[in-house]
């Protein structure tokens, strides 16, 4: 069966407010000694999976700032991947960028390593709002990255935008997406700000220097969003995800769908037959561990249970929904025995909650409010 593959790379010029991925400040002697150790670890992957079917149905590279990635390591460490691995020529392929490390000659190199899908993280072309974030880019970088990516003849790009920013009006939100709208992406990714414990953020809010906006606010937000992006011919295909019809993320379907994934690089994840492993979220434990000759990997034993609550959450967040019969051939127990009968039956009376030719899925309304349904539902 084939695979997604993900890398994590882990370096950043900055470390925005916001952000928990794991990431280091960028360094050029570590991140040669990064790529080394990512060379074994992709070499000792390819050997534990041998005896199986080796086909990469989708890569993609996040972090951290890969776009910031010495290109010439990065193309090596592709080298060997695609001698290990089964990789075809028209695998989807993508890589977050941020816009300020973006250059027409960068692009170039990766659309030659076989990327088709830069995703750039443009999150608001507020500068105020930038700065909240602690963002390195201005809006200029944003819209010059995205002329890059259609000089270059990309079919296919995405953009990431964020909504709940401390001081981020509707009216804010309405015009980035005219904006974004105008450059016509293929795929946008509309996400809400999320409060991490231990960031920069989280202590500013604290302390009463940033003041979020109430939930009413936010969803006020994401429902005008919804409405501009469904008016502009974008299709909701996920919560936070919006593409026009044909364009939608596989690599990430290949994640709600509960499909095999294989993690490459500090803290990344990985489902393979079945089974569960977390990489070391630390750079210098990850590679000691790759010098050492071993995979710096723990498999994740928590069990079916955080399995089931995880496959309602992500299925119930799609437009599609959780496919009843593969919920029951993986966990071996009908959808229903998982769901809280009574939220059931009055989520179903009051349409929020639909089934659907052999699926259970979120009506329109319902995914806007996913996150409160499935609570209620795993009660
Ligand atoms: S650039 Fe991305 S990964 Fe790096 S700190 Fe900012 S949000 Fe996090």
């Amino acid at each position: 069966m084939s695979f997604g593959l993900y890398l994590h790379f882990p370096f950043c010029r900055n470390k925005c407010s916001y952000c928990d991925f794991y990431k280091e400040l960028y360094d050029k002697n570590l991140e040669g000694q990064f790529y080394d150790a990512l060379l074994c670890e992709t070499e000792l992957l390819a050997a534990r999976y041998a005896d199986s079917d080796r086909e990469i149905s989708s890569i993609f590279i996040g972090g951290g700032t890969p776009s910031i990635s010495n290109l010439t390591l990065m193309g090596e460490w592709l080298d060997l991947l695609r001698s290990q691995f089964d990789v075809g020529d028209d695998i989807e392929f993508s890589i977050e960028c941020n816009p300020e490390s973006v250059t027409l000659e960068k692009l170039e190199i990766l659309k030659g390593f076989g990327v088709n899908r830069p995703v750039f993280g443009i999150q608001s072309f507020k500068p105020k709002l930038l700065s909240v974030l602690d963002r390195r880019h201005e809006p200029h970088h944003s819209q010059q990255a995205v002329y890059y990516a259609n000089v270059l003849g990309f079919k296919n790009f995405g953009v990431d935008l964020i909504f709940g920013l401390p001081g981020q009006m509707e009216r804010m939100l309405a015009t980035d997406l005219d904006e974004i709208i105008s450059i016509a992406p293929p795929h946008i990714s509309l996400y809400q700000l999320t409060v991490e414990p231990g960031t920069k953020l989280a202590a500013d809010v604290a302390s009463g220097r940033l003041r979020l906006s109430d939930n009413d606010y936010n969803f006020a937000l994401y429902k005008g969003g919804c409405d501009q992006m469904a008016e502009a011919g974008y299709e909701r295909y996920e919560v936070s995800s919006f593409a026009r019809p044909g364009f939608e993320c596989r690599h990430n379907i290949g994640y709600w769908d509960g499909s095999d994934y294989l993690g490459l690089g500090p803290s990344a994840h990985s489902f393979m037959q079945g089974r569960r492993y977390a990489n070391h979220s630390d750079l210098r434990g990850y590679m000691k561990a790759l010098e050492a000759g071993e995979l710096p990997q723990i498999e994740d034993d928590s069990g079916d249970e955080a399995r089931v609550t995880e496959a309602i959450m992500l299925g119930l967040r799609t437009s599609w929904g959780i496919n009843r019969e593969r919920f029951n051939e993986r966990f071996g127990v009908p959808l229903e025995n998982r769901l809280n009968r009574k939220q059931y039956d009055l989520l179903i009376g009051s349409g929020h909650l639909i089934p659907d030719k052999g699926r259970l899925r979120l009506s329109d309304d319902g995914l806007c409010l996913a996150d409160e349904i499935t609570q209620r539902l795993l009660k």
